[in-house]
């Protein structure tokens, strides 16, 4: 088989029967533990993993940080009992603002403007919101965590939950710079965007490129006219199929759109991340079906991932790809196969627990992200946290 995945970054499948109640237990446990390991002045301890420099205070924000931690608290109704609700909003307004960073809705001011108006709705929160949306020039990063497509984000939400026709607009703003950025390639023979960091990427994934980027203009898709609906379904399709790597019964998409020698299989880079963003959108046709099938064969084959549990790079976000398929198929294997790893995931968690003294405190890159896989399993559900279901 052609090298569509890194052997060693996966570990072989603990096989243990799927037991509700204790998955319903660890599930509680890492939410008290999440908890009681809060600390006002250094919100949650960051772990080593997430980053070679530990902050002293803890991450702050919505990816790594305490700003996932709450999104995700107030979703599973522990906000209100764990009483931070009054002590996260005053410590935000001590937060400073930095008009260059103030594009994402994963990293930034802005986001916390915009969770603040789903848990505390207040006018001169929405005007702030508008303000800075309104006076804002996204960056060219062209990818979910920075740039554009993740400030349509933050707009298109600040739209829902206000429901005011001036987030509307700003849409619509993100949305033309969004199609104006994106480019065709000849030699790929798709429609590609850039990232312009310090160097410029043709990245492909859910995290840092196109992938992520139609996932984005899939979740507004309300907003989109009939011709630019039209557009995103031909320009996906294109680049679902153009980019794919096939080797057997498998399926994978590089790292890079104009190099196939480097494969990842996380949400962020790879096969679970393109499951994840299109597996709901895209037609159903022979070719497009099967290549959905290889590649989450791909990830059963492949395995858990060491990384931990995380959904941005761990075997949670794999078995949400699982979901997703099941979703699509109703092919009840898969649905098996997702519970199968979050009963791995069970195992490791413990076992990385044991391993660091502390859990992995963070929505897209810890722990937390088991806990949202249960609750994506009992409720018979596939979504993303914050990203399908804000
Ligand atoms: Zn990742």
């Amino acid at each position: 088989m052609m090298d569509l995945f890194t052997t060693d970054r996966h570990e072989q499948l603990i096989k243990i029967p799927w037991n509700d109640t204790r998955v319903q237990t660890y599930s509680q446990y890492i939410i008290d533990q999440t908890i009681s390991h809060y600390s006002t002045d250094k919100y949650w301890p960051a772990h080593t993993l997430d980053s070679e420099e530990i902050p002293t205070s803890g991450f702050i924000d919505f990816y790594y940080g305490a700003g996932g931690i709450y999104w995700f608290l107030d979703k599973f109704n522990n906000l209100h009992d764990f009483n931070t609700k009054k002590e996260f909003l005053t410590s935000l307004s001590s937060i400073k603002f930095d008009k260059e960073n103030n594009i994402s809705f994963f990293f930034d001011h802005i986001a916390f403007l915009l969770f603040r108006e789903r848990i505390d709705p207040a006018q001169d929160n929405r005007d702030l919101l508008f303000k800075l949306l309104e006076e804002c020039n996204p960056n060219d990063k062209n990818e979910i965590l920075y740039g554009t497509p993740s400030t349509l984000l933050v707009a298109y939400n600040a739209f829902k939950i206000t429901g005011e026709d001036r987030f509307q607009k700003c849409c619509q703003i993100f949305i033309k710079k969004i199609f104006d950025e994106w480019i065709y390639d000849s030699i790929l023979d798709c429609y590609l965007w850039t990232q312009h960091f310090s160097s410029s990427y043709k990245y492909v994934g859910a995290a840092h490129g196109t992938i992520g980027n139609l996932h984005v203009l899939y979740t507004v898709k309300e907003l989109l006219n009939k011709n630019e609906l039209k557009t995103l379904d031909e320009r996906a399709t294109a680049i679902f199929e153009r980019l794919a790597s096939e080797s057997n019964d498998y399926a994978n998409w590089p790292v890079f759109a104009d190099s196939s020698n480097k494969f990842l299989l996380h949400w962020c880079h790879g096969a679970p991340g393109v499951i994840c963003a299109l597996a709901d959108h895209l037609p159903s046709g022979q070719t497009i079906d099967k290549l959905f099938i290889k590649a989450a064969e791909l990830i059963w084959e492949a395995g858990p991932l060491k990384k931990g549990t995380s959904i941005c790079h761990g075997t949670s976000g794999n078995a949400i790809a699982f979901l997703k398929i099941y979703k699509r198929t109703k092919d009840e294997k898969w649905f098996l196969r997702a519970k199968a790893f979050a009963m791995h995931c069970l195992e490791q968690c413990t076992e990385l627990e044991k391993k660091y003294g502390h859990l992995r405190f963070s929505l897209w890159t810890g722990d937390l992200g088991l806990v949202w896989l249960n609750e994506q399993i009992k409720n018979n559900t596939a979504d993303l946290p914050m990203l399908d279901n804000y």
